[in-house]
């Protein structure tokens, strides 16, 4: 394919230039999963988008703003640190990825910057995006601040009322909040908020917070969030010598999980574990939507996705706002249904207890979304003896009010 060799001589110029999924060639399928399931006025306008990211990835200036940026505001490379006393506990030897140390306190600030960087190249007057727990609308006020773009971010009532902490910091920075009490009035609220408020406002630029939506939003935040993947792979072989065992993430819409797992997929010695949001554990109190749901078109894309009864999508729970969603990245199916990774439900009380452990353990307060990747390894690495890499999503600061400990 004309591309492969496109990327193959790119590689070779630019140390840091990073992976292009081949899907963003195929209309962003994955298999059967993906695509654009949308109407007519967003079509073109995602048509679009996917033609202007694919200029920008292949532009030197561009790719290079990126990581210039990911280095200098974000923080990045951010550390793969040896867990010792968790190590121990566990019995296996556990490295950490730090994206809890990131800039605004998780992965998503990687996503944010390259999307506002995207929207810049494409004169964009006005970002718009969700937000559920306020993490990726504290990203995405934070990155519109930096190039000087008005910014507008939609969530569901309850939602903002849960998370004051996350609307006051929204708003300092500078952005607007806009509430929406249709539904749950929780996070599949907002992204239809912005889609409808998009629709109207064709000149505003909808910066999406995870792998989720119409292509070619599951390819550009895999693109933006590989660099986890890309520098931990290489941070392991120069502590260890070798690649690991096996790696782990939590998965909500999938962004930090395809980040870490990316630079891996072709590494077929690496096992591939995601903890999904259990829930109570069975359903319908559940957000694991790769172990309870089926597959079905939802919010713009072919994937899997949780329903009820008649088979119509239904609402999400789980004790993690990051990752209380019914639907799920159409990469992430495709993944399971080709075994290549492994999706495992992981419940609200082992993911607190997670939390406990971990804090008082290294002294890392986890988020407690990243707290059900924590838990899974423990439970598959108990006494095992292996070399594991767990992604580290986010920071815990907005979870220690909730009385978890
Ligand atoms: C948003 C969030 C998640 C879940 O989103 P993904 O797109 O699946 O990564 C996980 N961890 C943290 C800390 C988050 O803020």
């Amino acid at each position: 394919m004309k591309e492969n060799k496109q990327i193959e001589a790119m590689a070779d110029i630019n140390p840091d230039v990073i992976e292009i999924d081949q899907a963003l060639f195929s209309d962003g399928m994955y298999g059967k999963f993906g695509g654009m399931y949308v109407p007519p006025p967003l079509e073109s306008k995602l048509h679009k988008l996917a033609g202007e990211f694919k200029s920008a990835v292949y532009d030197p200036g561009f790719r290079n703003e990126f990581i210039y940026y990911l280095k200098t505001f974000v923080g990045r490379p951010s550390p793969l640190f040896y867990a010792r006393n968790l190590s121990q506990r566990i019995g296996s030897k556990i490295y950490l990825k730090r994206e809890d140390l990131n800039h605004t306190g998780a992965h998503k600030i990687n996503n944010t910057i390259g999307q506002i960087l995207l929207a810049r190249r494409m004169g964009a007057k006005e970002v718009i995006a969700e937000t559920g727990a306020g993490q990726h609308g504290v990203a995405t006020a934070t990155a519109a601040a930096l190039v000087g773009i008005k910014c507008k971010v939609f969530m569901g009532k309850v939602d903002a009322e849960r998370q004051s902490v996350n609307v006051s910091r929204i708003k300092l920075l500078g952005a607007e909040l806009i509430t929406t009490d249709m539904g749950t009035a929780t996070l599949k609220d907002a992204v239809n908020a912005a889609i409808e408020y998009w629709v109207v406002n064709p000149d505003s630029f909808y910066l999406l917070g995870s792998q989720v939506g119409p292509h070619p939003y599951p390819v550009m935040v895999g693109y933006f969030q590989h660099i986890v993947g890309k520098e931990a792979r290489q941070q392991i072989l120069e502590a260890e010598g070798r690649l690991p065992d096996s790696i782990f993430a939590c998965v909500g819409g999938g962004s930090n999980a395809i980040g870490l797992f990316g630079a891996f997929l072709k590494d077929t010695d690496v096992e591939i574990h995601a903890a999904e949001g259990g829930g109570s554990g069975s359903k319908p109190k559940t957000a694991a939507t790769l172990n309870f749901g089926v597959p079905g078109v939802f919010q713009g894309t072919y994937s899997y996705c949780l329903v009820d009864g008649q088979g119509q999508p239904t609402d999400s729970w789980s004790i993690a706002a990051g990752l209380d969603y019914p639907g799920i990245s159409p990469q992430h199916a495709y993944l399971k249904e080709t075994g290549r990774a492994h999706y495992h439900s992981i419940t609200d009380q082992e993911a607190i207890d997670a939390f406990r452990m971990l804090s008082r353990t290294e002294g890392i307060i986890p988020a407690i979304e990243s707290s059900h990747a924590i838990s899974l390894a423990e439970k598959l690495l108990k006494d095992k003896n292996k070399l594991a890499v767990i992604n580290l999503s986010g920071r815990g600061d907005k979870d220690v009010e909730r009385d978890l400990a």
